[in-house]
């Protein structure tokens, strides 16, 4: 449990720690306990221009980081991998203490997932080649180059602020860009362990800077004129905006943004063996993922049996203290959250759909942001609990007839970032994930990985983070024809 408070008064600014140019302090909050555990400076607009000048510099420098060989950066982010690890438990203190994740999730994905990207991209850029010689139709031979796009506004939303951060800072860091990170204020904490990695890794000045702040802090820099690249993950409201500034600017942006996946159980499916990647597809960090299959949709032959299952499954998980080694489902990340959560159910009420489990508050836990587990049964695909993103732990069950129909349903949506299939055959599982709108989607499981692209279509966003795509969003490709 944490109980000395967390208080830093400078900022992370172009490889210094500095004097914040305001005196506004960012007050974090636990999730679980509703106590303030930490304080940070909150960055001003002056701050950021101080951020954007160093990556500015950083960046420009002749014999600076862009210019490196490959070779040296890689050894850099290997260095940056270590200190990352060597500071895994209290990564995951901070991130479960401010937003609620479950501590063994923190354990895999905020503490290690980071450090795994960052020596995945510095394998792949110090393997693949950034030129390439192409002959041409019309003669002669073309150049081909990759080089780096410049300096990177990267803006994270709270729910994975560690690993969400990893998916921007090491490619852009393979790529030779320079970075200033804008971390969400429910999650500001552990942005310093982050920081400290960085020093201690000895990045040059300038190449990665912090800055704490809200959406007016990521909304400035985005619009910075010294930025080149923006990168943002968070919800599809603040993505339109930001795409919107990113247009007129003509400035390169990547939108990782909501989801309401589908998780498709064919009749075939073996329900029993597969309730562990069930959770880790439908309600990993207490729904608040954006890739999660939160309908779940179930054809009529097997409806009840189905709603069954989901009910007894959802109904016996351990709610808690996501510092609890045997929690599995932790609190909203802030009472805010838990009343749009808590809006959601009784909505689905009024809409008529039936609460099969949860649906309130844990009897047992008075302090905290907690929402039971909660499914819906009989949820009708066209009702705002159906088409609307969540973000806690509540299911809809969707019945279908046949497959067509279940395809039909799964891409009734605006969204299109996850999705999964269950089936005990995999050649029916893949037939069916073809069929999906979908920029992600899994067979019996849905598990992310550094090689595989991961990004949405439609209102889930634009381009792809991670695998050798997500490296191309941080770098420029240019041909010089060459003499002929
Ligand atoms: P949010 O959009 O409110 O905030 C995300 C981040 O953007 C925060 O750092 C916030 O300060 C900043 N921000 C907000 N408005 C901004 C603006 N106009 N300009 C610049 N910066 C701005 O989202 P949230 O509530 O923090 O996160 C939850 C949302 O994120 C959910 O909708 C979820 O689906 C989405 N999400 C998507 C992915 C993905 O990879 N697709 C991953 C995690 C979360």
């Amino acid at each position: 449990m944490m109980s000395d408070l967390i208080e830093y008064d400078s900022l992370f600014i172009g490889g210094d720690w500095v004097t914040p140019d305001s005196s506004e302090v960012i007050t974090v909050v636990s999730a679980n306990t509703e106590e303030v555990i930490g304080r940070v400076p909150e960055a001003s607009e002056r701050d950021v221009d101080r951020a954007v000048a160093a990556a500015r510099v950083a960046f420009d420098d002749p014999g600076g980081w862009s210019s490196w060989p490959a070779a040296r950066r890689a050894e850099a982010m290997r260095r940056l991998a270590a200190a990352l690890e060597s500071r895994g438990a209290e990564i995951v203190e901070r991130v479960s203490g401010q937003n609620g994740m479950p501590r063994v999730i923190g354990e895999q994905l905020e503490a290690m997932f980071p450090a795994t990207l960052l020596r995945y991209y510095a394998d792949m850029v110090e393997n693949a080649a950034t030129e390439e010689t192409r002959p041409g139709l019309f003669g002669g031979n073309t150049l081909v180059t990759r080089t780096p796009a410049g300096v990177v506004g990267a803006i994270i939303p709270w729910n994975f602020p560690q690993a969400l951060a990893g998916f921007k800072l090491a490619p852009a860091l393979a790529a030779g860009c320079t970075v200033v990170i804008k971390p969400s204020p429910e999650t500001v904490l552990d942005s310093y362990l982050l920081a400290e990695a960085i020093e201690e890794a000895g990045i040059p000045h300038g190449v990665v800077s912090i800055v704490p702040g809200g959406r007016e802090i990521g909304a400035y820099l985005v619009a910075h004129p010294q930025v080149d690249k923006i990168a943002f993950t968070g919800s599809t409201a603040a993505g339109r905006s930001i795409a919107k500034v990113c247009g007129e600017l003509l400035r390169p942006v990547t939108l990782e943004l909501g989801g309401k996946s589908a998780a498709i159980i064919l009749d075939d499916a073996d329900l029993p063996a597969s309730l562990q990647n069930l959770f880790g597809a439908c309600l990993l960090n207490n729904g608040q993922a954006c890739y999660l299959g939160t309908r779940i949709l179930a054809p009529r032959s097997r409806y009840d049996e189905i709603v069954d299952t989901f009910t007894s499954f959802a109904g016996a998980l351990t709610v808690g203290d996501a510092l609890d080694p045997a929690t599995q489902v932790g609190p909203m990340v802030s009472a805010r959250q838990r009343e749009r959560v808590e809006g959601y159910i009784a909505k689905g009420r009024n809409d008529g759909a039936r609460v099969t489990t949860g649906g309130g508050r844990p009897k047992d836990l008075d302090r905290g942001w907690f929402v039971e587990p909660t499914v819906f049964a009989d949820v009708d695909n066209a009702t705002t609990i159906a088409q609307e993103e969540i973000f806690g732990p509540v299911l809809c069950v969707i019945p279908y007839g046949d497959v067509d129909d279940a395809v039909r349903i799964a891409n009734d949506v605006d969204y299109g970032l996850g999705g999964s299939v269950w089936t005990t055959d995999p050649d029916r599982g893949l037939d069916v994930a073809r069929r999906v709108n979908t920029g992600t989607i899994g067979i019996n499981g849905y598990l992310p990985d550094p090689t595989a692209p991961f990004g949405g279509i439609k209102a889930s966003g634009l381009g792809r983070e991670l695998g050798p795509e997500g490296l191309a969003a941080y770098q420029q490709i240019r041909s010089v024809y060459l003499d002929k």
